[in-house]
């Protein structure tokens, strides 16, 4: 995902970031070129590096912290919560906003998400057809490859095989659904505990769950012995 991160920085992540300020309203807006916005940032991104102002190899940092650390943390939280309480995670299930307002996220994409939970029987995967539309409150920025058309695309057509390419093979008994998201809904997906985390606090346990499995193309795993997870 590395080498993806320059395009996210500067043409994706612009131009995602409008589309979802027109999201906010009623009219939903899906760009096929480039706009001007995604174009200036662009030059200016190069013409800052060209000077030696800026160093891409921070900018890269920059994007994978709010990537894999600030933005997935509060959906990571909300997860954790609903794993170690199962009162709460009833509530979260029949109405995600009040179970987020619980959590200090009033009014922060709550309102128009739902979380589905998996389970050995059922899969559930998060995609936007259209565009991007993404719990940007819960798990910040989206990846490049979410709002890639292959991605979008395949996602409908071939769930399995995007699982499979994200090293997420599924018992072929498994169900599996997709959720198209749109401006006014969002999903969330609760993923599965992992076996052997009984003993762990919820803070652990927060640490463990990633984006991607709240995309629902992972699953969440125990770290390995002497390694991160
Ligand atoms: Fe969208």
């Amino acid at each position: 995902m590395n080498a993806t991160r320059r395009g996210f920085l500067t043409a994706a992540g612009a131009a995602a970031a409008q589309d979802h300020v027109h999201a906010q309203g009623h009219d939903h807006v899906h760009q096929a070129v480039p706009s001007d916005l995604t174009l200036r940032v662009k030059a200016l991104e190069s013409l800052l590096v060209e000077k030696g102002l800026v160093d891409r190899a921070a900018l890269d940092a920059v994007v994978d912290h709010y990537e894999h650390n600030v933005g997935p943390r509060n959906g990571a939280r909300v997860v954790a919560r609903a794993w170690a309480d199962a009162g709460y995670k009833k509530r979260l299930l029949a109405n995600a906003g009040a179970a987020l307002a619980e959590l200090g996220f009033a009014g922060q994409t709550g309102e128009n998400l739902v979380v589905v939970e998996n389970s050995p029987q059922v899969h559930h995967l998060v995609v936007c057809t259209l565009c991007s539309c993404y719990p940007w409150a819960m798990l910040g920025l989206p990846p490049v490859w979410y709002k890639s058309a292959p991605y979008r695309s395949r996602a409908v057509i071939d769930p399995r095989g995007v699982l499979r390419e994200f090293g997420l093979e599924l018992p072929k008994d498994a169900e599996v659904r997709v959720w198209d998201s749109t401006a006014d809904l969002r999903y969330l997906v609760l993923p599965e505990r992992p076996a052997g985390s009984e003993k762990l606090s919820e803070e652990a346990l927060a640490a463990l769950v990633t984006r991607d499995a709240m995309i629902g193309v992972a699953k969440v795993t125990l770290p390995q012995a002497g390694g991160r997870p």
